[in-house]
């Protein structure tokens, strides 16, 4: 049936298709409901039909929808200067996804010290298990093979350790290093959260090798830990920070933020973007940074992510055969599974209408939308106790061949 698409066989796709959401829930076109711990990525972080985020973006409709980046786009400024007050940052570059927030990001680290003068700082210590996207440059910056084989030479520059090894890092360091690239919380590569205490060893080794520290946060950010940004767990700040996912709530739109110094080489012509932070996109990220930052919406995801861990701990103690670790920060959660991830998370969907991801590590990764309740919690719950159940029952029926 798949073989008759027309689109690119780069999915390995699932027939189902949502109609409309509601909340934490999303509708196929027969009417089912699923519960959504998936949130398309980490990116619908209000869930569906939020009335707010629905208010702001049919107001825009009625407005320009876009305009070059070569005039003063008005929500751009605006959202902008939130950006920068709620943060580290003192400059934002907006585009469309989170893989071109990184292409930004590494770009202006290289500009910053060839803008000083020093060309041969080109080198970016990064981290395996990592994932920054899906360009030429964010393959090369993630390192995993399995995306780079194939498609010709890899881009030079980036070398490659195990996280959470700081003498790992310190030996990789050269009069080439400008720069640390890491993700706060691994997302694809398995839902590992680096401690603070190594996040905090990090920011010394860029300071006292004249290197920057560059946060992928695509999607450990933007309160899906808890905090507005998952650095802030650490008590330290990058000097570039790439965002996108919840960022628009379901529209594309990515951005990098940089400290005042490091960007102020990227001057008119080192870099641009058609679409990136156009009227429409900014409108309706306004709208999100409304809800994001209202007082309590933190306080809330934060204590969800702790009910949600506390669930875990006692799925882990009931079915010790299925779940071997979990894992994770705030809403941001993994749960290591003996079964093989891939096939449990068709099975959660088909015969349990719950929605997951998985992730590196034969982790199943819960993103739930950080409006999440714990009676959804507790039903996300039931649910996976249900898969655990149905797989046993299975075994007992067709007992396996040893
Ligand atoms: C999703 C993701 C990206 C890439 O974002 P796209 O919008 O798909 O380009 C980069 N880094 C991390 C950590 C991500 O989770």
């Amino acid at each position: 049936m798949h073989s008759m698409s027309a689109l690119y066989g780069t999915y390995a796709r699932s027939e189902l298709a949502f109609e409309r959401g509601e909340g934490m829930r999303l509708f196929s076109q027969d009417g089912t409901a699923y519960l959504d711990f998936h949130s398309g990525i980490a990116v619908n972080a209000l869930g569906y039909n939020d009335p707010h985020l629905t208010a702001a973006l049919h107001a825009a409709a009625d407005k320009v929808w876009h305009t070059s980046n070569v005039f003063t786009i008005p929500e751009q400024e605006r959202l902008g200067q939130r950006l920068v007050d709620a943060t580290f940052a003192d400059k934002v570059f907006f585009t469309n996804s989170g893989a071109e927030a990184l292409e930004c990001a590494i770009k202006t680290a290289r500009h910053y010290f060839f803008a000083k003068g020093q060309p041969e700082k080109f080198e970016i210590i990064a981290f395996t298990g990592s994932f920054h996207g899906r360009t030429l440059g964010t393959i090369a910056a993630g390192g995993n093979a399995s995306y780079t084989e194939g498609f010709g030479p890899v881009a030079p520059g980036f070398v490659h350790v195990p996280p959470g090894d700081l003498e790992a890092v310190k030996a990789r360091i050269t009069p080439h290093t400008c720069a640390i690239l890491i993700e706060p919380v691994q997302g694809e590569g398995g839902v590992l959260a680096l401690p603070a205490d190594y996040m905090q060893g990090l920011r010394t080794l860029c300071d006292e090798n004249d290197m920057l520290l560059i946060l992928d946060e695509v999607q450990c950010g933007y309160g899906r830990t808890g905090r507005f940004f998952a650095y802030e767990w650490s008590d330290i700040e990058p000097d570039i920070m790439a965002i996108a996912k919840a960022l628009g709530g379901g529209f594309p739109i990515g951005a990098c933020l940089a400290k005042g110094d490091i960007a102020a080489s990227m001057v008119p012509g080192t870099h641009g973007s058609t679409y990136g932070g156009n009227p429409l996109g900014t409108a309706v990220a306004n709208a999100v940074l409304d809800r994001i930052l209202a007082p309590g919406f933190l306080d809330h995801v934060n204590q969800m992510g702790q009910t949600l861990a506390w669930h875990m701990q006692q799925l882990m103690q009931s079915y010790p055969q299925f779940v071997t670790e979990t894992r994770g920060r705030g809403l941001l959660a993994g749960i290591k599974i003996t079964p093989p991830v891939r096939d449990f998370v068709a099975r959660l969907r088909d015969d349990h209408q719950l929605l997951a991801i998985g992730a590196g590590d034969n982790v199943l990764r819960l993103l739930p939308p950080l409006i999440v309740t714990e009676a959804e919690i507790v039903e996300a719950m039931e649910k996976l106790a249900a898969a655990f159940e149905a797989i046993e029952a299975e075994a007992i029926a067709a007992p396996a061949v040893d």
